[in-house]
């Protein structure tokens, strides 16, 4: 039955779940961690790129450059020989026209590089090709100082050697062919193409930082969303935590507190917070009841004599201890007459049936607020509080319709008579007041018995 009490107050049970809550915190906060984890990849991965688009600037414009150098290389070296007739330079703009390459190296470069749109590199390319148109000037040039150097035109290398000179020129004097020579290197067709690969050059730079601010725009655009995404991710989870503390607050920490207080209190437990906290409540609350049950029932028992239902010698021991101070009292010892006698006459079930008799009698007879007890087989105490001596009378009348009661035939069981020995005292149980209602007793005893004798009346 109440099991079924149990079971159906549980599924009566309304209430947030903090497993629920628990296991959906875990599942969203999982959730946004892989968000945020993705997110972050992400702003790396724009970071890279953003550095990857600088140092690919630094490296084309760097390429870039060293077409220009190259060729300023070979017109300084051009020039030199036009001048100083020297072979070395000769040799050199040779060297770095067939062998060093850098002119080449550097658009191949660029061409091989992302970072470089169509049109850096046809300006460049156009770069190229102007140096290369000059160098054609440049050898034919060197062709023509090789001329007049006074040497064997054999020692020249191949490629000035193959140089074939007009019929005009070849036909110059040497101070005429080294002036044409240097008019070559020098001269205004010579410096605008010159210039033109400066600003092929120069076009080409622009054009190389257009697109790397291009893609630069691009990547922090992309990195900045990213980044406000991540924002966003990280409020979202902040709050998540919030939520969570003020759950924890709401659903454990505050029930918590207040089923500890009434524990102490040792109070039923409140139905409240989580689902979890109103279980353990209503369990909690069927276990306390069960408990004050028991407890009553044990000190029920331990206070009452089982026969008559009267309190028992244990309870008056306690009331003597409780009952002290000021309190005006009459304590009253009352023993059956020949009660032996009923038992062996009429048996011990109907010895008990007249104990039974003499409890309802004198429970009928005495004050709801008074005491009454059996301390003993076939003893009685009955406790009056707030009597004076004043009030004797009702005492004295009192026990002798108990007395005439029990000695009147008005039921099947054996008459029998009480002796009472009754003490007053106006100081609660002082010490003695028992052997005083005793003594009074054992008078009544003495003095044939079926009657009462107040202590205070004998000594
Ligand atoms: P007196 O007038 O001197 O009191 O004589 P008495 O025969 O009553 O003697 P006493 O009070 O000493 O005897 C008490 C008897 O009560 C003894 C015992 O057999 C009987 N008795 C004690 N407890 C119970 C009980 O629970 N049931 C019954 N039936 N008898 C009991
Ligand atoms: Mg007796």
């Amino acid at each position: 039955m109440n099991t079924n009490n149990n079971e159906q107050q549980t599924k009566n049970i309304k209430g947030i779940r903090i497993q629920t809550v628990n296991y959906f915190m875990i599942a969203v906060s999982c959730i946004f961690y892989i968000f945020i984890l993705y997110i972050t990849i992400q702003v790396s991965v724009r970071y890279n790129t953003l550095t990857q688009n600088i140092n690919d600037f630094t490296v084309c414009s760097q390429d870039a450059n060293e077409l220009e150098t190259a060729s300023d290389y070979l017109t300084e070296q051009v020039r030199l020989y036009v001048i100083t007739r020297e072979p070395e330079y000769m040799n050199a703009y040779i060297e770095e026209l067939y062998v060093t390459k850098r002119r080449e190296h550097s658009l191949e470069n660029l061409q091989n590089a992302n970072c470089i749109g169509e049109e850096s590199l046809s300006y460049l390319q156009h770069a190229l090709d102007e140096s290369n148109d000059l160098t054609v000037s440049e050898l034919y040039a060197m062709r023509l100082v090789g001329e007049t150097s006074g040497q064997d035109t054999d020692i020249l290398p191949d490629v000035i050697k193959n140089t074939a000179l007009t019929p005009e020129d070849a036909a110059l004097s040497a101070e005429a062919k080294l002036q044409k020579a240097q008019a070559l290197v020098f001269d205004s067709q010579y410096l605008s193409a010159k210039e033109r690969i400066r600003e092929n050059t120069s076009s080409c730079l622009d054009s190389i930082i257009s697109d790397t601010l291009k893609a630069q725009d691009i990547s922090i655009t992309a990195m900045e969303h990213s980044l406000s995404i991540q924002r966003v991710y990280i409020s979202i989870l902040f709050l998540l935590n919030i939520a969570t503390f003020i759950m924890i607050l709401v659903l454990i920490v505050k029930p918590l507190k207040i089923y500890v207080n009434c524990i102490k209190e040792e109070k039923m437990l409140s139905i409240l917070g989580s689902y979890e906290f109103k279980y353990l409540a209503l369990t909690y609350n069927d276990i306390y009841n069960l408990n004050k049950a028991n407890e009553s029932m044990l000190r029920h028992k331990a206070e009452h004599d089982p026969l008559t239902g009267l309190a028992n010698r244990s309870t008056f021991e306690h009331l003597q201890q409780i009952l002290k101070g000021n309190t005006p009292l009459t304590l009253f010892l009352i023993d059956i007459d020949y009660f032996k006698g009923v038992n062996d006459t009429y048996g011990h079930k109907t010895g008990d049936q007249v104990l039974i008799k003499v409890a309802k009698t004198l429970q009928k007879s005495f004050r709801s607020q008074d005491f009454v007890m059996r301390i003993g087989g076939d003893e009685f105490a009955v406790v009056m509080t707030n009597i004076t001596l004043e009030q004797r009378s009702v005492i004295d009348q009192k026990i002798s319709l108990i007395n005439k009661f029990l000695s009147d035939e008005n039921d099947s069981l054996p008459r029998i008579t009480l002796s009472i020995g009754a003490v007053f005292s106006d100081q609660g149980f002082t010490e003695g007041l028992y052997t005083m209602a005793d003594k009074a007793l054992y008078h009544v005893k003495e003095n044939g018995r079926n009657g009462y004798a107040l202590y205070q009346d004998i000594y």
